[in-house]
């Protein structure tokens, strides 16, 4: 049983059941329907409160900014409403997250198996299910020429293919989208003949069911029970820690003061995860608007630790207005963040998510510096800037609390169900038989780069980590 149909929990199941004799129910909570904004690729129309394919969480970002953060909800999760950019870990964040068998070299056979990518080469796969295109010809908007051009112009080096591992820099971002449509995980990997495949969409997990440490299903929000060989939980980083939590798995303190029978001590459900700290910085575009099938963001500017002392933040150019007509956006975001968040449940039951934000002044400090990048690459030719107007960005103080009242998240939530402290390497949920989680909770921090080809990644891999009771000569190959 899979739970949760969202980038990993698609690619595990479509993965699984191309193998003869394996029989997978996956569990979706929402809707299966392909209505129009989930296709296309530009629209974030999804991401609203109230959408059906959206669970807008509330969060607390830091201390008294309270904003609803969207998550996929539905077939495809959090790839049928994202931005589709389609960006591998670099090789830092996966050899820093120090877990045996999770390094670069033994995630990259899994990216490759997902993709196919039509720069073609050894580090690219040819005949994965997800596509990725860059954006070329009408669809490259002219900002992300002048883009490249500012950083080349300050002296950031070129990184003409952001997926090759390479040190970073300034390049076009590559896309799981072909002519405008977002190829979302649920289109890529569930299609075609799978009879050992049951997707049932509208199914709301509620919790666990439990026999001792054993997982042996699940019960359903209706009342119901669903029983199961083995149950991997794929329900997201917010979805996953609720259900461990839900199931009375987890801080032991937390869940009494929630309420819930202890089922398993598990201090680091919930704990100790990271996520992107963003504000977007508005400037003024003459250009005609992006072509209807054009990649709403389009071109990014990574500085990692090592190569800047104030590194580990990006730039990330969008095309698209958020309102019609409105100003294009340079998105800062710092991609390394030393403060961590927590997943508690609220006196409902709910999950009571506090990013707990730019605690730090390295945080602050790193954030600073990305929203300076980004000016200085719209002073060198990309656009005018719109705001903060005066002299704001030239006084720490100023720039704090214009940062206060901007600050939101780029969803990219990774670690609430960590390798280590709750899953082992194989992720399985430590102390418990017959349970695993298999999605972004488990990876130790956030990658420098959005999680979306890394989810899909781990579906796949935990597809050969699942079925390797069951056919032991699945073990991928390196294909370098
Ligand atoms: C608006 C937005 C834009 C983003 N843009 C990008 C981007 O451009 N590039 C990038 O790299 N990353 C992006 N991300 C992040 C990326 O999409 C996610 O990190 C990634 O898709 C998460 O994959 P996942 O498998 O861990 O979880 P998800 O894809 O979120 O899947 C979890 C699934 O579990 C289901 N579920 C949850 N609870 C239950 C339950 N109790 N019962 C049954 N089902 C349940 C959910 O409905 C969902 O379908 C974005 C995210 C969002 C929300």
């Amino acid at each position: 049983m899979v739970v949760g149909a969202g980038s990993a929990g698609c690619a595990l199941a479509g993965r699984l059941t191309e193998r003869p004799g394996l029989r997978v129910l996956l569990l979706e909570a929402g809707p299966a329907d392909l209505v129009a904004e989930v296709r296309d690729a530009a629209s974030l129309a999804a991401t609203r409160i109230g959408h059906p394919r959206n669970w807008a969480h509330p969060t607390t970002l830091r201390s008294g900014t309270h904003q609803p953060v969207p998550r996929g909800r539905g077939l495809g999760g959090s790839s049928a409403i994202n931005g589709a950019n389609w960006v591998r870990a670099t090789p830092a964040d996966a050899d820093g997250w120090g877990v045996p068998d999770w390094t670069w070299d033994e995630l990259l056979p899994h990216y490759i198996a997902s993709e196919s990518d039509e720069l073609g080469g050894p580090m690219h796969g040819s005949a994965g299910p997800v596509p990725v295109r860059r954006p070329a010809g009408e669809l490259l908007h002219p900002a992300s020429g002048r883009f490249l051009d500012a950083a080349t112009r300050l002296g950031h080096p070129a990184e003409p293919d952001k997926n090759a591992g390479a040190a970073p820099g300034a390049g076009l971002v590559p896309a799981n989208a072909v002519d405008g449509v977002r190829v979302n995980a649920a289109t890529a990997y569930l299609g075609g003949d799978r009879p050992g495949l049951t997707v049932r969409s509208a199914a709301l997990v509620a919790r666990v069911l439990l026999d001792g440490d054993r997982a042996i299903g699940v019960e359903m929000a209706d009342g119901s029970t669903v029983e199961a060989g083995e149950v991997v939980l794929a329900a997201g980083a917010v979805g996953t820690p609720h259900l461990l939590l839900r199931s009375g798995v987890g801080p032991a303190d937390d869940l009494r003061a929630a309420g819930i029978h202890v089922r398993h001590d598990l201090p680091g459900v919930g704990q100790g995860w990271s996520d992107h700290p963003v504000v977007f910085l508005p400037f003024a575009d003459a250009d005609p608007p992006a072509h209807p099938h054009a990649p709403g963001s389009q071109a990014a500017l990574n500085l990692d630790a090592g190569a800047d002392p104030a590194g580990d933040v990006e730039v990330l150019l969008f095309v698209r207005p958020f309102v019609e007509g409105g100003d294009l956006h340079l998105m800062c975001a710092l991609q390394q963040p030393d403060s961590r968040g927590s997943i508690t449940l609220d006196a409902a039951g709910r999950p009571r998510i506090e990013y707990r934000y730019l605690r730090t002044e390295h945080d602050r400090r790193r954030l600073r510096h990305a929203i300076r990048t980004a000016a200085e690459l719209l002073r060198a030719g990309v656009g005018a800037r719109t705001a903060p107007g005066g002299d704001v960005l030239g006084n720490d103080r100023t720039l704090d609390g214009w940062i206060a009242a901007h600050l939101t998240t780029s969803v990219h939530l990774c670690g609430s169900a960590a390798m280590g402290p709750v899953v082992d390497a194989e992720l399985r949920v430590r102390g418990m038989q017959g349970l695993r989680v298999a999605d972004t909770s488990i990876l130790p921090t956030v990658p420098r780069r959005g999680p979306s080809a890394t989810a899909v990644a781990i579906g796949e891999k935990a597809a050969h980590l699942v079925g390797a009771l069951r056919d032991p000569s699945a073990a991928p190959t390196l294909a370098r």
